[in-house]
């Protein structure tokens, strides 16, 4: 696609609550990109974005990372730390065979970033549309401090968010006909980079003093699940050969781990949504396999996106629907049955064998398999003193724990089946309310769940 076509494509995915390209370049100064969400070189729409107009006016490219060296004070373990850090070395590698610069800031983004900009002169910064609230204030902020345009591209969603509707969905059935009316137009490959013709003189990174410097939470297992977009493009290829087929009958056995798990390289944006979706449209699988996983990895995903990109507080009850915040309200004093402690939900210590396999299964993979994590959050309401405290263990437990945690479809997940968002009352009982309930005798009818109990056995942490 020539430059300027794509320039113009490009630029439909540039969120309008922020800047937009400036007509006029006043100066001959360097163009930024923050790699916030999308931690990759290739399909990565805002960093393409951000060399067209680099090479439009001959000015420099530089793709820029901050992150904060005290990770362990912000519940990040050292086997997420690791899996983003060895992706992002991947990253530079390739960006270095483009000749364009890279440089890895740390501190806190909103004072390395000024503090970039300030040392080497800059036109405009590109950035990853992150629809969170920490993410809306970093915009903010550094916005304020450098007064430089600030440009959020939406290099996530297969259409970008504010297209797909211009307001929060109340669910699936109501955006499912809004996506397929233009995915077509807007699920398209970006073009390779090329070599960039300026460029910054910068160090290249030390990954050894990063790795000294950032420091994250010890004390749990590490991960074998391997890193980055090489790793993430291959698993890819294996899921599309060996499990999209059954995918639709499948999935939801927990036993059968019939799913893609690529969960984690989307979340760090190791994979393109469009590579993928391209990749399923192409297989050779039957068409009603295609259509489950793109109902997941298109409407589902894309779904998540809508509701936080249109909340103020996507982590909090008051995102829930009215008749869901009533209901629970009003079984708040309701007996429970059982009550558990942070840490014993943490350390898989329940009467529940499957709840605990789930757990167990988080603990030791840093992945739970998506059916039980309908039921393991429905579990921790169960559980709970009352909705608020039972969200917020689940956030905790997910973000923690999750490799694929801190996401929009995780604080979604979490609220869909605590707080009824994106679903509908069903029939009152006690705790509950009108909110969806599973219980370990449907896990029993529906699959054999002793077979997943028995492969994700409690484990002390010290014996991992
Ligand atoms: C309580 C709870 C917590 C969750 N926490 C997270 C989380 O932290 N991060 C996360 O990415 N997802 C989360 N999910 C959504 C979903 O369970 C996971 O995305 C999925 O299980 C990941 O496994 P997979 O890649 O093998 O899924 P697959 O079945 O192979 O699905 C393919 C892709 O589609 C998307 N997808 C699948 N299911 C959903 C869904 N329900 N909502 C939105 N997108 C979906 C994901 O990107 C996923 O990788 C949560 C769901 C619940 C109910």
């Amino acid at each position: 696609m020539p430059a300027d076509t794509e320039r113009s494509f490009l630029q439909k995915f540039i969120d309008p609550q922020h800047d937009s390209v400036p007509q006029e370049w006043s100066k001959k100064e360097g163009v930024v990109y923050w790699m916030l969400r999308e931690h990759r070189a290739k399909q990565n729409r805002g960093l393409r974005l951000a060399q067209i107009l680099a090479h439009e006016h001959n000015v420099p490219l530089t793709v820029v990372v901050a992150m904060r060296p005290d990770l362990d004070t912000h519940n990040i373990i050292e086997r997420t730390l690791d899996f983003m850090l060895t992706g992002l070395e991947e990253v530079e590698a390739t960006l270095q065979r483009k000749k364009i610069a890279f440089s890895f800031l740390i501190g806190d983004p909103t004072n390395e970033i000024p503090a970039f900009v300030k040392k080497h002169p800059t036109q405009l910064i590109l950035t990853d549309l992150f629809p969170l609230p920490v993410y809306r204030q970093w915009y903010d902020d550094i916005k304020k401090k450098t007064g430089v345009p600030l440009i959020v591209v939406d290099g996530h969603n297969h259409i970008p968010v504010w297209i797909t509707s211009e307001k929060r969905e109340y669910a699936a059935r109501t955006i499912r006909p809004k996506i397929w009316k233009h995915y077509k137009t807007f699920a398209k490959p970006v073009s390779n980079l090329e070599i960039q013709k300026q460029t910054l003189d910068l160090k290249a990174a030390s990954w050894q003093t990063i790795r000294k410097k950032i420091t994250a939470q010890k004390g749990y297992p590490p991960l074998e699940k391997p890193t980055g977009r090489q790793a993430a493009r291959k698993a890819l290829k294996q899921f599309v050969t060996d499990r999209l087929p059954h995918y639709a009958d499948r999935r939801n056995d927990p036993a059968e781990a019939h799913t893609s798990q690529l969960s984690a390289y989307f979340h760090f944006g190791h994979l393109a949504a469009t590579e993928v979706s391209a990749a399923i449209e192409e297989a050779k699988a039957p068409q009603k396999d295609k259509d489950a996983f793109l109902e997941e990895f298109v409407v589902r995903k894309e779904l998540s996106d809508n509701f936080c990109y249109y909340t103020a507080n996507p982590l909090s009850i008051q995102a829930a629907p009215e008749w869901a915040q009533t209901t629970l309200q009003e079984h708040k004093s309701d007996a429970r049955e059982h009550t558990y402690r942070f840490q014993e939900l943490l350390t898989a210590q329940t009467h529940d064998p499957a709840w605990n396999a789930a757990q167990n299964q988080l603990l030791q993979t840093g992945y739970m398999h998506g059916y039980m994590r309908m039921y393991w959050a429905k579990k921790i309401l169960e559980w709970s003193k009352n909705a608020e405290k039972a969200i917020e263990i689940a956030i905790q437990i997910n973000d923690l724990l999750e490799l694929d945690g801190r996401d929009p479809n995780g604080y979604v997940g979490i609220l869909w089946a605590i707080a009824g968002v994106h679903d509908r009352p069903w029939q009152e009982r006690a705790v509950f309310g009108k909110i969806r309930y599973m219980n370990f005798e449907g896990l029993k009818r529906k699959f054999a769940i002793e077979d997943y109990t028995a492969q994700w056995e409690t484990k002390s942490l010290s014996e991992t």
